[in-house]
């Protein structure tokens, strides 16, 4: 049997060891499965140019592994292993980790089981002929690991900001089962627990528990299949994992776009940007640092019930847009409209149906006949590599008019007021649209590409059209993005600037000089 998966140009083999981490079992939208398969075989760049780290700690679980493994007996032992920071932190991640650390103490308080010194490695050697040409396959596993004083029993416990609604995949348990039962150094436990704990709140949820023997079990009923996955993935997923991707030099599916942002300098540290970020960062440079770390958010804020409108309001349309059908939307709104996993109040609920009645009018799939003209919620991911930045963009749609490309954004409002503010400036995603379409970076023809903007209001629907190509577009897109980025390109600190936007900040609980309500007026 011969290997079919191939690399990428570029790239060298400097291992014969497949090395898995569990959580590649993990997917999802922010892992990069080519990414992943590339670094398990051992792949490398064949030229990699020093990049400049940036001075802050950047790993939002770091320093609460740290103050772990620091205060465990075997820390300084011989063979032991430990999280290494040798970064600054944000005071927004301090603040957080101190929480973590004593909400994880609360959560187990009279601990029974002792930490290990170094993770267990799970391991197996490969016959000579294998198409994989490896020697040896090691699966890995992260988290804090625990044991019995008599070995018999093995637990990792997996930290997480929250629980989330869905599990983990169960390949992904599975595979972790195989490397507690079977995994080394130390004797063969008898039995094995993986649990999730949530830093935020010390929930604490059971993934797996039980014997030794039906953790091989479980292995061997998910693991090889999702192995063979893991392994022989070219599906290449450009995203924020493009931000520190060993493999951006030679990735096939990571497109360039040198230039779009109008900024660079040399030796900054390789980021990913969006708009979300730009307007983050314009309001408080430390709340869009700890955005970008995934800090916990505040559900009151996060949640608010206009921002939820908005949400349910999008994915009932993509869902819509996206059935294959591919039919116009029409006013038959169902009362109740609103997509499961959301929560909005009755007063919401009723206005939802009004605004979606109003999109009938202005729906772009009136102007599609293909399924092939569209792309619905569609991330548009460029490397601008003059800056060294990876721009991310969610339009609402992209879809084809000709030969040429529409990007078009929805937003919602519950009133019927207009302001004189320019529409680039107050939706700054419509500047970058402009970008992208002016430059080409979207490919298709010019002539009838375009930005479309729909305001669906309770009285009626708004459409604004923008053609990138008007002078006045792009020098106002230029002039904007500009705004939002040059400062927090040249920025390693994010210092935080307290003021009215404190008093909707989703993440103030973590922020130390955070105004109090009544002061951030
Ligand atoms: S650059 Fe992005 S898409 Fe390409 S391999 Fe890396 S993570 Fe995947
Ligand atoms: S609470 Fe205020 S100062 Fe702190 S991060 Fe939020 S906006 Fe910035």
């Amino acid at each position: 049997m011969t290997d079919s998966w191939l690399p990428p140009d570029g790239v060298r083999r400097t291992s014969d060891v497949i090395t898995v981490s569990v959580g590649m079992f993990k997917g999802g939208e922010f892992r990069c499965p080519a990414a992943d398969a590339l670094k398990a075989r051992g792949y490398r760049p064949l030229m990699s140019p020093g990049r400049r780290r940036e001075p802050l700690e950047h790993f939002t679980f770091g320093p609460f592994m740290a103050a772990c493994d620091a205060r465990n007996p075997y820390h300084e032992g011989a063979g032991a292993q430990r999280t290494r920071l040798a970064k600054p932190l944000h005071d927004g991640l301090r603040q957080w980790t101190e929480h973590a650390v004593s909400t994880y103490d609360a959560a187990f308080p009279a601990d029974p089981l002792t930490e290990v010194p170094a993770p267990w490695v799970y391991r197996y050697q490969l016959p000579g002929a294998n198409p994989r040409a490896a020697r040896e396959v090691r699966l890995t596993v992260w988290g804090r690991c625990l044991r019995s004083a008599d070995g018999k029993v093995r637990e990792l416990r997996l930290p997480v900001n929250r629980l989330h609604r869905e599990t983990p995949p169960e390949e992904f348990v599975a595979a972790a089962a195989l490397v507690l039962a079977e995994g080394t150094p130390g004797p063969m436990p008898e039995r094995v627990r993986i649990v999730e704990f949530a830093l935020l709140d010390g929930r604490v949820r059971p993934l797996f528990d039980g014997t030794r023997q039906e953790a091989l079990t479980r292995y061997r009923e998910q693991g090889p299949a999702a192995l063979t996955a893991v392994l022989d993935s070219q599906e290449y997923r450009p995203g924020t994992s493009c931000g520190d991707c060993l493999y951006v030099s030679v990735c096939p599916a990571l497109q360039k776009a040198p230039g779009l942002l109008g900024v660079g300098m040399p030796g900054r540290p390789r980021r990913t940007w969006s708009v979300t970020n730009g307007r983050n960062y314009r309001d408080c440079p430390a709340r869009d640092h700890m955005r970008r770390l995934h800090l916990p958010t505040a559900d009151a804020v996060e949640h608010g019930p206009t921002a939820e409108r908005g949400r349910a309001l999008h994915a009932y349309l993509a869902e819509r847009h996206g059935s294959a059908a591919l039919r116009p939307c029409t006013a038959d709104v169902p009362d109740q409209w609103v997509p499961d996993g959301f929560d909005l109040p009755e007063d919401e609920r009723v206005l939802g149906v009004r605004l979606l009645r109003r999109h009938v009018a202005v729906c772009p799939l009136r102007c599609v006949r293909d399924g092939a003209d569209v792309r619905n919620e569609p991330r548009v991911v460029r490397h601008d590599s003059v800056a060294d930045v990876v721009v991310i963009a969610a339009p609402d749609m992209l879809y084809r008019d000709g030969d040429s490309w529409v990007w078009r954004e929805t937003k919602t409002s519950a009133g019927e007021r207009r302001t004189n503010r320019p529409l680039l400036e107050r939706y700054p995603q419509l500047a970058l649209a402009v970008q992208f379409l002016a430059r080409g970076d979207l490919g298709g023809a010019p002539d009838r590409a375009r930005v479309e903007l729909e305001v669906l209001r309770p009285g009626g629907a708004d459409l604004e059209i923008i053609d990138p190509f008007a002078p006045a577009a792009r020098t106002s897109a230029e002039r904007i993005l500009n705004g939002l980025v040059s400062e927090w390109y040249r920025d390693d600190n994010y210092t935080a600037v307290p003021g009215h936007g404190c008093r909707r900040c989703e993440v103030a609980r973590w922020c130390s000089v955070s105004l109090p309500a009544e002061a951030a007026v």
